[in-house]
């Protein structure tokens, strides 16, 4: 789970990890007023689930407070568009306002769960900043990493390595290792996937201050961090995605135009290959579940109905534990109640399948029936 930026620097801040005075905002007045406690110059920050703020124009810099409330009334409910939103605008609800850093030097530092190493990965650069996906693409040898073992902890040699990297030497040598001892502790204490610091700037007084605060929670381990879930906002989350966790339905909104129901999240997966296959891009992956009932399916279906990409929706089933008849009735009942808006095509195998195919065939529906998962995908591909 990602949470603000904001919620992020708290718990820095509780674990002793430098962060600038901050405090959030949601009026242009009460910004105006954090700053004037704060003293000018402040930094002004749009709390997005999402980085590349600043050169969406989401980061201002002010040195008044009447800057600030004017910045911060700029920002506030602005669609703002980053590297990081897939072409989408976020909706600003609320800014930070930051006391300014006198910046020295920017440099990037992340930790992350190496599923390849089975590590806990740690990346650094000298070329913090807002441009670090371009030195990623252009220079990928200026940033470093190193793999920490978990059952080992965070090595001495291992520090130092990495201080060398980023040329801290002497006393802010001394300060960078004790502070990524805290963030290591941090990560682990809080099971994150997630850790990243850019920039972590050096001050003109050789102090390491985080900048930013990226930070990714296990959402599997929430139920030993209150703290943690009290975070969440819903309004950072799509709305089908919301609606489809009420139902305890898989359902991850895609850019494509076929949705897609199927149950089983490898079959989920393998029928998303397909529809590639067949030159169509899917608008979801839905799983419905082993066991899902005729409600269930219904509320699936309404899901993907309601996304108005959707030119065509193909139904996948192998009838095991939700047999096919169960899962015709789901189609039928959930069709008749919202109204057929694009073709259906529907693939189903297993248990009562002939029981199944009859339902939908007696239900007067435009339900367009397949051989097999290719000419599934196949006929979608042509309606889309
Ligand atoms: P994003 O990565 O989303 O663009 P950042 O938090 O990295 O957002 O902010 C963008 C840039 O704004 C930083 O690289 C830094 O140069 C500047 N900045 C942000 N916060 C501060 C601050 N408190 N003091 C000084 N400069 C800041």
């Amino acid at each position: 789970m990602k949470i603000h930026e904001y919620q992020a620097k708290e718990l820095f801040r509780a674990h002793d990890i430098l962060v600038p005075d901050s405090e959030v905002a949601r009026d242009p007045d009460h910004a105006r007023r954090i700053a004037e406690t704060l003293g000018s110059p402040v930094v002004i920050k749009a709390q997005v689930h999402a980085g590349g703020r600043g050169k969406g124009g989401g980061v201002q810099v002010v040195d008044s407070a009447a800057a600030a409330e004017q910045a911060a009334r700029n920002i506030l409910g602005m669609e703002l568009v980053t590297e990081q939103t897939a072409g989408m605008g976020k909706t600003v609800n609320q800014v930070l306002v930051e006391r300014a850093v006198a910046i020295d030097r920017e440099l990037y530092c992340s930790l992350l769960v190496n599923r390849d190493t089975a590590t806990i990965t740690i990346l650094v650069s000298s070329d913090g900043g807002m441009n670090i996906e371009e030195v990623a693409a252009a220079t990928p040898e200026r940033i470093v990493s190193v793999d920490v073992n978990p059952l080992l902890g965070l090595q001495g040699f291992q520090l130092r390595a990495l201080a060398a990297v980023l040329a801290l030497s002497g006393d802010t040598g001394k300060k960078f290792s004790a502070m990524m001892r805290r963030l290591y502790r941090f990560f682990v204490d809080y099971d994150c996937s997630m850790v990243e610091i850019n920039p972590l700037v050096v001050t003109d007084q050789g102090e390491l201050i985080a900048i930013d605060a990226k930070v990714d929670i296990d959402g599997n381990s929430l139920y030993r961090h209150p703290d943690v879930a009290a975070m969440r906002d819903p309004l950072e989350e799509d709305p089908h995605e919301r609606k489809a966790a009420e139902f305890d339905l898989n359902y991850i909104k895609l850019s494509g135009n076929i949705g897609n129901m199927v149950n089983g999240a490898g079959l989920a997966m393998a029928t998303m290959d397909i529809i590639k296959q067949a030159g169509a891009e899917p608008a979801n992956f839905l799983d419905v579940g082993g066991g899902a009932s005729a409600a269930r399916v219904e509320q699936g279906f309404r899901i993907i109905l309601d996304d108005p990409h959707v030119k065509g929706i193909l139904i996948n089933i192998f009838g095991g534990i939700l047999r096919c008849d169960e899962l015709a009735r789901g189609v039928v009942q959930a069709a008749t109640a919202v109204g057929l808006s694009v073709p259906v095509v529907v693939r189903m195998e297993g248990t009562n399948v002939e029981e199944g195919r009859r339902i939908l065939a007696d239900s007067g529906l435009n339900l367009i029936n397949a051989e097999d998962i290719g000419d599934a995908a196949r006929k979608v591909a042509e309606i889309a």
